[in-house]
């Protein structure tokens, strides 16, 4: 029986896509393994978010051909959409295909096998592929509800490796959310590029309508990855108030100034974030989460202060901060006043700390609560060697308890760490 191994690079995006390409190898009988292991076939799902994924995904490339020099290397992705012919130069590359056609996959192999020649497929796709995938975290599992994004923000690369927005269709969404739930899921982040453009291209369909009809299925509770600022309406904000959708919300800022934003193409203002931040602010508990990026060129020292302060005022619950990255190919790449890396790096840092502060005060603000958690792996007892269990709050607390449970436990937040909080389990629910 023929082995395959996948690495995958990136966001949960591509890894439940890997899921889907190794469930069409297994369909067809071929044996799954790890990949440190020796493979007759090798996948790389790669990424080109940033100028470092490209690097990654040369060495995996380069690290796969090496552990079995007589195996079939696949590698697909937003890299290969993008950049095929510099990934076809790289020796050892027999098979190429981008972010659609991936159901063509087994196929290609085949076909390899006998012609030994390389294949390059980079199509676009404008339906979504329904690979039969299923990326489990433990107790949690994604379920991608959409691809593409048409946004074209002036620094990313993902509408042109990933096309144009295209939902999948409900009754497969709602399908696979049934099926998660019976086998004992606890916890379903629906997952996607740009999730808040779900149903644009389907008749009478949006996010909250998919969000309600999932929500309809009992014995799990559902997540949101990301919204946008501007499609989080207010059908959406009703929703956290059904007890199973998760009060969390993770909506991108990207900067704290209109300078900035208008030159990242972000379509919102800061005071139209604002308001959409105030409308939500009085739902307790509310983990409010965002994604900034510094050093965005012609960022001066005045904006960068700006834009810590907004952050600060906004009372998110923790940051993701990205030093800026130019990537070929992005309006961002030839504009002028590009900031130094040393700087970048500098601005992520302080901005990193502000974030770790907000997450922080939000934690010694929740301690004392009582919290229901799904308790997703073993961990170390932070400042203790004791070993135990961890897992996450429906606001997205990082939670240490001592005892198992068995999905979803009861705890009693008691304790503020670094990274999370002590939680003294009551019972399991
Ligand atoms: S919304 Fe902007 S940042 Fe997000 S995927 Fe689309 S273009 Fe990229």
């Amino acid at each position: 029986m023929s082995t395959v191994a996948a690495y995958t690079l990136g966001c949960k995006v591509n890894q439940y896509d890997t899921e889907g390409v190794l469930s069409l190898f297994s369909q067809k009988g071929y044996e799954i393994v790890p990949f440190e292991e020796k493979a007759d076939i090798y996948i790389i799902n790669t990424c080109t978010v940033t100028a470092e994924s490209d690097k990654k995904s040369r060495q995996i490339i380069r690290r796969a051909k090496d552990k079995n020099p007589l195996s079939i290397v696949v590698v697909m992705g937003c890299y290969t959409q993008t950049e095929p012919s510099k990934v076809a130069q790289i020796e050892g590359v027999d098979i190429i295909i981008g972010t659609s056609g991936r159901d063509l996959v087994v196929k290609l192999v085949e076909e390899y096998r006998t012609k030994k020649e390389q294949i390059i497929k980079i199509t676009t796709a404008d339906k979504f592929e329904d690979l039969p995938a299923t990326y489990h975290e433990r107790t949690r599992a994604y379920v991608k509800i959409q691809d593409g994004c048409d946004n074209f923000c002036s620094y990313c690369k993902i509408p042109y490796s990933r096309g144009r927005i295209r939902s999948r269709l409900p009754e497969s969404i709602l399908e696979e959310v049934a099926n998660l739930a019976s086998s004992g899921t606890k916890e379903i982040i629906f997952t996607g590029i740009h999730i808040g453009a779900y149903g644009r291209d389907l008749e009478g369909w949006n996010l909250a309508r998919i969000l309600k009809e999932a929500l309809k299925i009992p014995g799990y509770r559902l997540r949101l990855s990301s919204i946008e600022p501007l499609e989080l309406d207010d059908e959406i904000i009703e929703l956290l108030d059904y007890p199973n959708f998760c009060r969390h919300l993770h909506i991108p800022l990207q900067s704290g100034t209109d300078k900035i934003l208008k030159a990242m193409n972000r379509k919102y203002d800061t005071e139209t974030y604002s308001e959409i931040i105030q409308k939500v602010k009085d739902y307790s508990p509310l983990g409010l989460t965002t994604d900034i990026i510094v050093g965005f060129p012609g960022e001066s020292e005045e904006d960068f202060i700006k834009t810590c302060e907004f952050v600060k005022e906004m009372g998110f619950t923790r940051l993701h901060v990205f030093p800026f990255s130019r990537r070929k190919g992005t309006k961002a790449y030839s504009l002028p006043n590009q900031i130094p890396r040393k700087e970048r790096s500098r601005r992520a840092k302080e901005l990193i700390a502000i974030g770790q502060d907000l997450e922080d005060a939000y934690h010694q603000k929740n301690i004392g609560r009582i919290a229901e958690v799904v308790v997703e792996q073993e961990a170390l007892l932070p400042e203790t060697s004791k070993r135990g269990f961890s897992g996450t709050t429906e606001d997205y607390i990082k939670v240490y308890i001592d005892k198992p449970g068995n999905g979803f436990v009861q705890v009693e937040l008691e304790k503020v760490y670094s990274n999370g909080v002590l939680g003294r389990t009551l019972k399991s629910v």
